[in-house]
């Protein structure tokens, strides 16, 4: 088995579980608060935008939460999910390490998402609810909800930032196909979108615009409830099944790695793949963690951990987390999906207690690994998992100069087959390395909820 290229574990091996890292956080995670009164928010106060089996996970200390006989029915659709030895780039590269990757965009909808969407859709038609809400970047999540949506029967209303809106008329088709609806935001369906387009008419909108408009919706409606693709509790626990089979796959290849890799957007690929090797790491396995970012977004590298809104119009509950500031608008890349102020509250922590390491990439040195990856590997990389693909190349990199035969594991988060555009500006010479305004940072940073 050490000799193969692909680890491919049979449908009974799918985990009966996800993992939980609250049941082993040597320091509690922080509350979320309510915004009013600043005190620990109760079940209460999601009630009217999550159902209650969500809520209570994203509050459980349990450190195994089962996974729904529906649902695991569902992921047998492509899970379990490949893992991949990279042999020919260690070729190329002239590595001595073992380069794995876990390759999630064989998923309907091409990326890690749907390992969240479909049971928050199942526990939403559990408990009679009809209709749900959400916000997508680049569509990714969206596309995933629609699809999970279709399989439990419910509607499905995506509000899309407008300007990937226009850029990503095909992920849009794909939401459609789904059969959900898809609505550019701002838009003039609630007060959020109303009170942006009011002062400016030709905002491009933001995940934070976006959200504020999703969470409204499933607010003022009994049959609708919300749901998010990143950042809580629960979502970085659904994505748990990435690590637990990739750690069942590494044992087949008879290896364990010395560094595990993921891109860091909300933080739910970091989370579904090195969680469960963060609970190795808390007994003393000795293995690197790191997430990686777009220097335009630098949230766990440059942002502050304190506690803020997840979303513009400040509807949510306050979250610590390390934040770039609920109004900080990142300059546009085609890494949509890495564009969020904030950072999961889990993936904050880690990084806090120094349990993982962080780090960001401008988007044309990710592009650069990414298409070095393709014609090596033959999978096109989604421009957020070109990130992953970069670290990667470079830890490998290290390894060749300090002679060193490591292993390294890294998430390939999706494919990039919506997101040729992307590539073709690439090759155009089209893309430019931008940064974020130092000034607006600060602006974003100096408007922090003031706490205590
Ligand atoms: C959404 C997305 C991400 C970023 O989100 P995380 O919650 O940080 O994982 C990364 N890769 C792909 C392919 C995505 O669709």
């Amino acid at each position: 088995m050490t000799d193969s290229t692909k680890y491919l574990l049979p449908e009974d091996k799918l985990p009966k579980a996800w993992y939980n890292l609250a049941a082993d956080l040597p320091v509690p995670l922080p509350p979320p608060l309510h915004p009013g009164t600043g005190q620990p928010i109760g079940p209460d106060d999601l009630a009217p935008i999550f159902p209650m089996a969500v809520i209570a996970q994203e509050v459980s200390t349990e450190r195994w939460i089962d996974i729904p006989e529906p649902v695991r029915e569902v992921y047998r659709l492509w899970r379990p999910s490949p893992l991949i030895r990279a042999r020919r780039l260690e070729k190329v590269l002239g590595t001595p390490a073992k380069i794995f990757f876990k390759y999630e965009g064989v998923s309907p909808a091409g990326s890690h998402k749907p390992n969240t969407a479909v049971p928050q859709a199942f526990y939403n038609q559990q408990e009679g609810i009809r209709k749900l809400s959400t916000e997508t970047g680049a569509g990714q999540w969206g596309s995933s909800l629609a699809f999970a949506g279709s399989l439990f029967g419910l509607e499905v209303q995506v509000f899309m930032v407008k300007i990937s809106y226009h850029q990503k008329p095909y992920r849009r088709a794909l939401m459609e196909t789904y059969g959900a609806t898809c609505i550019a935001s701002p838009s003039p369906l609630t007060n959020a979108g109303r009170a942006i387009l009011d002062a400016d008419p030709d905002s491009h909108g933001s995940l934070g615009i976006a959200i504020s408009e999703a969470v409204e919706v499933a607010a003022t409606r009994d049959d609708t409830k919300y749901a998010l693709g990143s950042v809580l509790n629960h979502v970085c626990l659904h994505q748990t099944v990435i690590g637990e089979e990739a750690m069942l796959q590494m044992e087949m290849a008879g290896t364990t790695p010395d560094v595990v890799v993921a891109c860091t957007g909300g933080g739910s690929n970091f989370a579904g793949l090195a969680f469960p090797y963060v609970r190795e790491k808390i007994k003393g396995a000795k293995v690197r963690l790191v997430g990686v970012e777009p220097a335009s977004c630098p949230t766990l590298t440059k942002g502050t951990y304190a506690y803020d809104f997840g979303d513009t119009g400040h509807l949510t509950p306050l979250v610590k987390m390390h934040t770039l500031g609920s109004t900080f608008m990142p300059p546009g890349t085609h890494a949509g999906g890495l564009r969020y102020h904030g950072m999961a509250p889990m993936v904050s922590h880690l990084k806090e207690l120094g349990l993982m390491e962080a780090r960001s990439y401008h988007q044309t040195e990710c592009f650069a690994a990414a298409v070095a990856f393709t014609r090596a590997e033959g999978i096109v990389p989604a421009p957020e998992s070109s990130h992953a693909v970069k670290a990667a190349i470079d830890e490998a990199l290290r390894c060749k100069a300090e002679g060193k035969a490591e292993t390294i594991l890294f998430n390939l988060s999706g494919h990039g087959h919506f997101d040729m555009q992307a590539y073709t500006d690439y090759f155009a010479g089209k893309l430019t390395d931008l940064d974020y305004s130092e000034a607006d940072l600060d602006a974003a940073l100096s408007a922090l909820p003031k706490m205590g």
